[in-house]
């Protein structure tokens, strides 16, 4: 079967190709998928275009809207097992994990379910005259390009579908070229749960081919998008010439600032998850651990032997602690980092390699790596490397802490470790981020706003503002005593 989803029908791509997708864990072949190029892109925009123009979608009343919704969650569900392995296979992510990812995206469907079933009539103005009705109502924005990552393809892609169908838009799905395998069965759940044709469509390829006439063709209104800094600049200024409206959700450099008076144990367990969680490849790792000086030493030899006992493995190997890097070009990349780290004088205390083990040769697998004395204005400070790759700078008080920890262009999350509650308290408030832990890391909530200050993107997903992204304020003034003015009498 094809796999485009255009218009309520499956299509093989006009003018694109195909690409072989294999699972990084171990390069077996997990499927071929049609790419689209830049007719099938077109193809995708027309009838998204058509079914918000003319179809039934945009009028259709919220509590409806809201059932979908909510039956999308239920058939989560039901797939759940099915869903996990292929975001497995094509991520190469513990299945474990999956599985997680796929609770939480049944719970997001739900969330946003039940806030459009709560219902908004709107707002009603006092205009200070009694014969003015004045109301502002909110409406759909329009057509909406939805372009996603690979790290957690369909939480990512959930964030954004739910949402925008919630609000009453059609979209165009992009995910990223890597891990398409998801996004292709949440269109199938989206056609049975009755969402009626042309409101979802699916164009699979990569980002200059299949991506780039999303943000550019008039006929979209909105581009959101969730990926890396440099794309989101592309996107950016690929949507301005026709002035559409644009979400970024960016990537991170995210301290985690432990004091002294931190709990030692609890503070260790979490740096450790904070940064090695899926190998890295998370927007709000903990990639920057500050750690106070007088603990500087213990806490670091600490978190370097627990690194060392991290047990990597493939998807479905049940005593891993995490998986492999998303590709070789991935881990290239994250290899010449660290090397640069080392270069400007950073010192490696662990991993810096890929693992010997014969069983993981034909995975993109890299060590968790622990770069120890890093200073600012280091490329390792202030680069993204989203892979397994710690650093360390230590810090003497708080706030020396807090011009560490802003000391970046992003800004999407950060966490502070102390047992002085004002000073957690002074902490949070001082860090620009749009996520702020205390004495925790990497929780987050259908419910609690999502998104990043500076360069790590604008606009939120998730909460309420999650849903009122994809809508528009319209204000309706209505006159119920007219008479003639005489303005120019
Ligand atoms: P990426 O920017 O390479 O790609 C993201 C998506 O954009 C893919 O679908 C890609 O095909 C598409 N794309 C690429 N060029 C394009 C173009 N010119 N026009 C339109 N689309 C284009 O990012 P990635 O490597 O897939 O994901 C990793 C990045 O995502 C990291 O920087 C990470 O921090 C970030 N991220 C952020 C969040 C968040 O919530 N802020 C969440 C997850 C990932």
């Amino acid at each position: 079967m094809p796999e485009l989803f255009i218009g309520g029908r499956w299509t093989a791509a006009v003018d694109g190709g195909s690409r072989e997708i294999r699972c990084p864990a171990d390069g077996t072949l997990v499927g071929t998928v049609d790419e689209a190029g830049a007719k099938d892109a077109s193809a995708a925009i027309a009838a998204a275009r058509d079914a918000f123009d003319h179809g039934p979608w945009p009028h259709t009343p919220a509590a409806e809207r809201a059932g979908l919704l909510l039956r999308v969650a239920g058939l989560i569900e039901r797939d759940k097992a099915a869903l996990a392995r292929a975001e497995s296979l094509d991520t190469g992510k513990r299945l474990v994990e999956s599985e997680y990812d796929m609770d939480d995206i049944a719970n997001c469907f739900r969330y946003f379910g039940n806030l459009v079933a709560a219902g908004s009539t709107g707002r009603v103005v006092d205009t200070g005259n009694p014969a003015v009705d004045s109301r502002v109502v909110h409406e759909p924005v329009g057509v909406c390009a939805l372009i996603t990552p690979w790290n957690y393809p369909l939480l990512q892609t959930a964030w954004k579908v739910a949402p925008a169908i919630g609000a009453g838009n059609t979209f165009i799905l992009k995910p990223s070229e890597l891990t398409p395998h998801t996004a292709i069965h949440l269109m199938r759940l989206l056609q049975e749960a009755g969402l009626p044709d042309g409101v979802a469509n699916l164009v699979l390829g990569a980002g200059p081919m299949a991506g780039a006439p999303l943000s550019e063709d008039e006929r979209v209104d909105m581009v959101s998008f969730t990926g890396g800094l440099v794309t989101g600049r592309r996107i950016m200024a690929a949507a301005a010439p026709t002035v559409k409206k644009v979400a970024l959700e960016l990537g991170g450099k995210n301290p985690d600032i432990v004091f002294a008076d931190a709990d030692f144990d609890t503070a260790v367990d979490y740096a450790l998850m904070a940064v090695f969680l899926h190998s890295g490849q998370v927007c709000s790792a903990g990639a920057r651990l500050l750690v106070q000086e007088e603990i500087a030493d213990r806490f670091v030899d600490v978190v370097v032997a627990g690194a060392r006992r991290i047990r990597l493995g493939g998807p479905f190997d049940e005593q891993a602690r995490t998986g492999p890097l998303i590709s070789a070009a991935h881990r290239d990349k994250v290899e010449a980092y660290v090397a640069a780290g080392i270069a400007e004088g950073a010192i490696l205390r662990c991993g810096g390699a890929r693992p010997e083990d014969p069983a993981l040769k034909d995975g993109f697998y890299y060590r968790p790596t622990v770069l120890d004395s890093c200073h600012a204005g280091m490329t390792v400070i202030r680069d993204e490397s989203f892979g397994p790759v710690l650093t360390v700078e230590r810090f003497t008080s708080e706030e020396e802490a807090l011009a560490l920890a802003n000391g970046t262009v992003y800004g999407l999350t950060g966490a502070v470790w102390t047992t002085d509650e004002a000073r957690a308290a002074r902490v949070a408030a001082g860090l620009r981020a749009g996520t702020v832990w205390i004495n925790d890391f990497h929780p987050y909530v259908p419910q609690a706003e999502w998104g990043g200050m500076k360069q790590s993107g604008f606009g939120r997903e998730l909460g309420p503002t999650g849903l009122a992204e994809y809508q528009e304020s319209k204000h309706i003034w209505r006159n119920t005593a007219a008479v003639p003015q005489r303005w120019f009498d």
